[in-house]
C-alpha cells in the first residue's frame, strides 16, 4: 500500500459541515437567504482543539458549545454522506469549491489529507484547506492529495496581539515568526495568490497596523480575508465589543487597493490614534471603487462568501455574502463618510 493509499484508508467516519452548508447540500432544514457557493467541511473530533485561542469556542479552555466555529455551528455527519452530496451539488454547480478546515490535534494533517484525497478522487472541484501550521513537506503531500490553496490564519495584525490572542500569553502553540515563515513556505508550494491568511479586525490593533499587515501579505504573496472579531459564550473574549462599522469598512477599502495594486500602506495617512484618514488615491478612484461595493463582499478564496459567519443576518453585517443593494452601498457611503456633498 503506497503512503498516499494509507493516507486514504485513515479518512475519519465523521466529519463536520456548517450548517449553512449542510441546508444547502439538503441534510439540515432550514431557510438561508444567501446559501454558501463554498461547502464548508472541518474535522471531527470529540474533543477540542489543542490550541487556545482566545477567540475561539473551540479552544482548550473555552466553555463553549463544541459544535461551534465563530457564531456558525457545525453539526456531524458520516463522511460518506458528505461526498455523496457534495457529488451532486458540484454537478449541478450550486457549491464550487470545497474549503476543509481542520482544528488542532495529532491526526489533522492524515485526516485533512485523506479527506482532501477523497473528494479530488470523485469530484473535480477546487479543494481549500484551513489549518494549522504544517511543515513544507507536508504541505507538498497536500498539494499532491489535490489541495489547490491553503490558509494559515495570522488572525492578528502583529506579534504582541498575535502572542497574546494565539501565542505564548494564550497558552497557545503558535509562534508569529514561524507562522509567517510557513505562509512564505506555503508561498513557494501553492505559488503567489495560492495561499491565503485571515486576519480578524478587533482584537486590539490600529488600523494602522492592520493594514500594515496587508501590505505585507499581499507582498509575499498571500491573500489577507478580512474577519471581524466577534465575541462567543465561552471564549476569553466573550465581553469584548465587535469592530466599530466605520474602522471595519474603512479597512475593507484599504485592502481592495492594497490588492489590486491601487495604493500601498505607505502612502495611506494615519492619524496619531492610528486611524486611516487618507487612502493615498484620488478621491474620484476612491469613490468609484467604493461604488461597486466590491471592497465590502467576503473576502477569502474565489467563490467563498462565508454567509454570516461574523454577523447576524438581520445585520449589521460587516461581510456581504452577495453583490450589494443600491440601498446598502449608500450607507456605507455614509458610513465612510463619503456621501452626498463630498463628490461620490
Ligand atoms: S487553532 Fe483554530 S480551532 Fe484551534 S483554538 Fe485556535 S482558532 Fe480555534
Amino acid at each position: 500500500m503506497s503512503q498516499l493509499e494509507r493516507a486514504c484508508d485513515s479518512t475519519p467516519k465523521e466529519i463536520r459541515v456548517s450548517i449553512g452548508t449542510g441546508i444547502t447540500l439538503g441534510l439540515v432544514d432550514g431557510k438561508i437567504d444567501a446559501k454558501p457557493t463554498t461547502a464548508y467541511l472541518m474535522t471531527y473530533r470529540k474533543s477540542k482543539c489543542s490550541a487556545n485561542c482566545t477567540f475561539c469556542p473551540q479552544s482548550r479552555t473555552s466553555s463553549g458549545k463544541a459544535d461551534m466555529l465563530s457564531r456558525v455551528s457545525w453539526p456531524v455527519f458520516q463522511t460518506k454522506q458528505i461526498l455523496d452530496k457534495l457529488r451532486g451539488a458540484s454537478e449541478r454547480n450550486i457549491i464550487r469549491r470545497v474549503c476543509i478546515q481542520a482544528l488542532n490535534y495529532p491526526e489533522a494533517f492524515t485526516h485533512l489529507r485523506a479527506i482532501a484525497k477523497r473528494i479530488s478522487e470523485i469530484i473535480n472541484i477546487p479543494i481549500s484547506v484551513s489549518c494549522q501550521p504544517l511543515n513544507a513537506a507536508d504541505m507538498r503531500l497536500l498539494a499532491e492529495a489535490g489541495v489547490e490553496r491553503i490558509g494559515i490564519p495570522l488572525d492578528a495584525a502583529n506579534s504582541e496581539l498575535f502572542d497574546k490572542v494565539k501565542g505564548k500569553l494564550a497558552g497557545g502553540p503558535y509562534r508569529w515568526k514561524r507562522q509567517l515563515e510557513l505562509l512564505k513556505k506555503a508561498v513557494n508550494i501553492f505559488g503567489r495568490g495560492f495561499v491565503s491568511t485571515h486576519l480578524i479586525v478587533g482584537l486590539g490593533e490600529t488600523e494602522n497596523e492592520m493594514v500594515d499587515i496587508i501590505q505585507d501579505c499581499v507582498g509575499m504573496g498571500v491573500l489577507p480575508g478580512l474577519f471581524a472579531f466577534t465575541p462567543i459564550h465561552g471564549t476569553r473574549m466573550e465581553n469584548e465589543s465587535q469592530p466599530q462599522m466605520q474602522k471595519y469598512r474603512r479597512i475593507q477599502v484599504a485592502r481592495q487597493l492594497i490588492l489590486n495594486r491601487i495604493s500601498r500602506s505607505e502612502k495611506m495617512l494615519f492619524d496619531d490614534k492610528g486611524q486611516l484618514v487618507d487612502f493615498g488615491v484620488e478621491h474620484g478612484i476612491l469613490a468609484s471603487i467604493v461604488r461597486t461595493g466590491q471592497p465590502f463582499i467576503t473576502s477569502g478564496c474565489p467563490d467563498c462568501n462565508r454567509p454570516y459567519y461574523n454577523e447576524k443576518p438581520s445585520g449589521p453585517i460587516y461581510n456581504y455574502p452577495r453583490k450589494l443593494r443600491e440601498e446598502e452601498v449608500l450607507e456605507i457611503q455614509h458610513q465612510l463618510n463619503l456621501g452626498r456633498g463630498s463628490g461620490l
